[in-house]
């Protein structure tokens, strides 16, 4: 225990720590001091001094000093196991960015039913299944209470900076959007989160989306919907079409173009009908790509203007959608 604890000490760099917590510090004459305003007392003149070689700090206004992990108990008000906890913890995170995004898509879950803009929206969107919902894990960030509640579970600034959770100043990178999680082998690889208001509508944390979203479920499934957006996808799955999987967007990447191609199946195309045609297109592209590789497919021919989400919304229903299927044209 005592080496251990040692190692672990030994792998933080106390100052590193410290601004990874935001804490703002000038070198202090020499080499290895750094002096700042002291993060455990109320400090107007900078009085806490780190000595980064020594991994030691000393405050010389609230007299507190000691390493990383007395910095930790004093900090956080926690015991010395707790202390060691957090920062065993703070390392797995490090290591792990699943871990983290996982802790995120938890968090904006919860925050869903807080929200009632967020739930309206959903509404609007066509969705108002409950159980629904919280199958798909869809959730909701409202902004401004995401790093508080990572930072507190020892996960450092820097890190969620990185994983795009929060932005160069380390906001919320996310604010004011419905959230859903990107799985790939049971683990959370990213987060899109689409705007309940105007500006930047879709946003992914930066990063890999991975492949296909639902793709796991629907792998085994001779015939399978494609759609181009998550909203489509929940629709559908509120009507009953559970053999549905959603690209995010019309152009393939080509994890996922192979992933399609694993054994001969069919494919239902229900990209969005734009004005520009842009989605038919795309949709006509992938359709003769998918050809060339032996796989079959139809066009789901969707009223002008339509796609999945905005043809239930308006009134359509599953049997319907149904008989679009079914007259769709290879
Ligand atoms: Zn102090």
């Amino acid at each position: 225990m005592g080496e251990d604890l040692e190692k672990l000490k030994q792998r933080f760099s106390l100052l590193d720590y410290l601004r990874q917590q935001n804490w703002v510090a000038r070198p202090a004459g020499h080499g290895s001091e750094f002096v700042g305003l002291c993060p455990l007392h109320r400090d107007t003149r900078p009085s806490f001094y780190v000595n980064a070689r020594k991994n030691l700090f000393y405050c010389h206004g609230c007299g507190q000093g000691g390493d990383l992990l007395r910095f930790i108990q004093v900090s956080r008000q926690l015991s010395f196991r707790q202390s060691l906890a957090y920062l065993q913890q703070h390392e797995a995170a490090s290591a792990d960015p699943a871990a983290v995004l996982e802790q995120a898509a938890a968090f904006y879950q919860q925050q869903l039913d807080r929200y009632p803009e967020a739930l309206h929206y959903l509404k609007q969107r066509g969705l108002h299944d409950l159980a629904l919902i919280k199958e798909l894990r869809i959730g909701y960030a409202p902004g401004g209470s995401l790093r508080r509640h990572l930072t507190a579970q020892g996960y450092s600034c820097d890190l969620l900076q990185r994983l795009g959770l929060l932005d160069s100043q380390g906001h919320d990178a996310f604010y004011r959007r419905v959230v859903f999680s990107c799985c790939q082998g049971g683990r959370v690889i990213n987060l899109y989160g689409r705007s309940i208001a105007a500006a930047f509508a879709h946003r992914f944390l930066p990063g890999s989306k991975g492949g296909l979203y639902g793709w796991e479920q629907v792998q085994q499934c001779p015939e399978v919907i494609l759609v181009e957006g998550l909203f489509d996808y929940a629709v559908l799955w509120q009507a009953g079409f559970r053999h549905v999987t959603c690209s995010l967007g019309t152009h393939l990447n080509t994890y996922q173009f192979q992933q399609r191609c694993d054994r001969p199946r069919t494919i239902y195309l229900t990209f969005d009908v734009d004005a520009n045609g842009s989605g038919q297109q795309a949709s006509q592209q992938l359709a003769h790509r998918l050809r060339a590789r032996g796989i079959s497919t139809r066009g789901v021919l969707l009223t002008d203007g339509h796609d999945p989400n905005s043809f239930f919304v308006q009134g359509g229903d599953a049997r319907q959608f149904q008989s679009l299927l079914e007259a769709a044209q290879p």
